[in-house]
This record gives structure tokens, C-alpha cells and sequence, in this order.
């Protein structure tokens, strides 16, 4: 059976004020896919999950990027979640003033009004997001804290999976999702992603850890170095790296 297409990058190359971060990046994903890029600090892991996503910082100079067979260019990040790419961000911002669960729920019913589907209000909402808070083992006193605001490194991450949760994105791109967690808390949250994901849904791992891979396991594991993957292999490749780094791919 011939496999959908999810994500297709042709050489891509991104700047941001006139530097070029990204110098050529291929990645070609199908449904049911996990992916994950690894590669040292700084070789343009997050830049390139944030230029998916449409963030408007970010200049595409040449390349393309397709998502479901179409050409994504002119799509702006709202549009782009709507039609099912999640980021959950290496740093979530904090939002102060703004409640947790009323920006959940304007996420939730933007994408609903997007899709042209039922709009919840605020009481079968709750009802649908004490389910997935379950989930990521959060309790319901995060839903009136402002977004983030004193969140611990563990619970920022575990909301931005509960976000993912509920948005049911077909791509989640998730920039070290493991970083900061303790190992419960990594258990946690690979538990979830495991469950989220079907064969209908392709994800994105970005993370420097095989602790993490060995929670989720990747069909693919690239390495990302100065703006280019320039290794792909399967899940195996986390072992090899663990043991001898990057250099000797250079
Ligand atoms: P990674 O996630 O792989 O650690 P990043 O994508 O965060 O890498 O960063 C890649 C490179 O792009 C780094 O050298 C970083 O300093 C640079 N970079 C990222 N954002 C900006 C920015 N806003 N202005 C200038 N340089 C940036
Ligand atoms: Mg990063």
C-alpha cells in the first residue's frame, strides 16, 4: 500500500536577520511516522521545528515545504495549527494574566471554528479537558494559574503534551520534550505521547537524550549539524551517538 505523505522538505533554507541558520534541509515524512532529529546545540533543531510551525521570525529564502501534499508557504502559524501542526515548544513562554484553561479553551474552539465543527462552551469543555489533564497527570489547579506562570520545568512540558492532547494534531513536533524532566515525569509524558499517536499521526522528537527513545521508539532518527541533517538511520543511530558523539560524522 503506498504510504500518505505527511511532510515533505526540499531544501530548505531559512534566515533570521539576514543570517542563514537552515542550509538545505530534506525531510520527507509519511503517516504513522516517529521521527527523531538529534544533533549538538545551536545546529538549527528548534529553528527548523519553529519555521514548520510558521513563525513569523523566520525568512524561507529558497526550499519548500509540503504538508499533506500542499504547499504550506503561505500559510500563517494560526492556519497551520488549525490544519493539524502542533509545536510544543523546547521553551514554553509564560503568559501572565491569562487564565490556563480559558486559553486552552480558545485554542480548542478556534480550531473547532476553523474545522467548522461544534464550538464547546466553557462547562463541556471542562468536561473534555479534566479527561486529558488525567492524562498528564496534572491537577485541576493548573487550569487557573496563568499560562505557565510558575509552572516547573516537568509541568510547562506536561502542558504543552496536554495541549497537543487536545488540539488531536496530525503532526506534533516536539522540541526536547524531555529536557528538565525527572524520570517519572519522562515516563509520563512518553506514555501519553505513546497513546496519542496512531497511524494516522506522524511526530517530530527533537531531543539530545536515547533516554527518551527508548520510551518512544522513532522509525528514523536524524542528525541535524550547522543547518543540515546530514545522517539518517534507524532507531538504532541513538545508540551509536550516545557512545561517540557528533564529531565523527563531520
Ligand atoms: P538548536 O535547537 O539545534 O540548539 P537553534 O535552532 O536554537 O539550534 O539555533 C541555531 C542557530 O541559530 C544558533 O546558532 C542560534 O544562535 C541561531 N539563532 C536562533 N535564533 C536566532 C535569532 N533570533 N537571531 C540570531 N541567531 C539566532
Ligand atoms: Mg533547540
Amino acid at each position: 500500500m503506498e504510504k500518505v505523505k505527511m511532510l515533505d522538505v526540499t531544501n530548505l533554507h531559512v534566515t533570521i536577520d539576514d543570517i542563514e541558520i537552515l542550509k538545505g534541509v530534506d525531510l520527507k515524512i509519511n503517516q504513522g511516522e516517529i521521527h527523531a532529529i538529534m544533533g549538538p546545540n545551536g545546529s538549527g533543531k528548534s529553528t527548523f521545528s519553529k519555521v514548520l510551525a510558521g513563525h513569523p521570525s523566520y525568512q524561507v529564502t529558497c526550499g519548500n515545504i509540503f504538508y499533506k501534499e500542499k504547499n504550506i508557504e503561505n500559510f500563517d502559524a494560526e492556519t497551520r495549527s488549525h490544519k493539524g501542526i502542533f509545536l510544543g515548544f523546547q521553551y514554553p513562554v509564560e503568559i501572565p494574566g491569562v487564565n490556563n484553561e480559558d486559553f486552552l479553551r480558545l485554542a480548542y474552539n478556534s480550531k473547532q471554528r476553523a474545522l467548522k465543527k461544534k464550538e464547546l462552551d466553557p462547562i463541556s469543555f471542562l468536561n473534555v479537558l479534566i479527561s486529558k489533564l488525567k492524562l498528564v497527570n496534572l491537577d485541576l489547579t493548573f487550569l487557573s494559574r496563568s499560562v505557565n506562570v510558575g509552572f516547573s520545568g516537568g509541568e510547562k512540558k506536561r502542558n504543552e503534551i496536554l495541549q497537543f492532547a487536545l488540539l488531536n494534531s496530525d503532526l506534533g513536533i516536539l522540541d526536547e520534550m524531555d529536557s528538565g524532566l525527572d524520570i517519572d515525569a519522562l515516563r509520563i509524558i512518553s506514555k501519553v505521547i505513546n497513546q496519542l499517536k496512531t497511524e494516522k499521526k506522524s511526530i517530530i522528537l527533537i531531543t539530545h537524550y536515547k533516554r527518551l527513545l527508548e520510551y518512544i521508539k522513532p522509525d528514523y532518527i536524524h542528525v541535524m549539524m550547522s543547518g543540515k541533517i546530514i545522517k539518517t538511520d534507524n532507531a538504532n543511530l541513538a545508540n551509536v551517538l550516545e557512545e561517540k558523539g557528533y564529531e565523527w560524522l563531520n
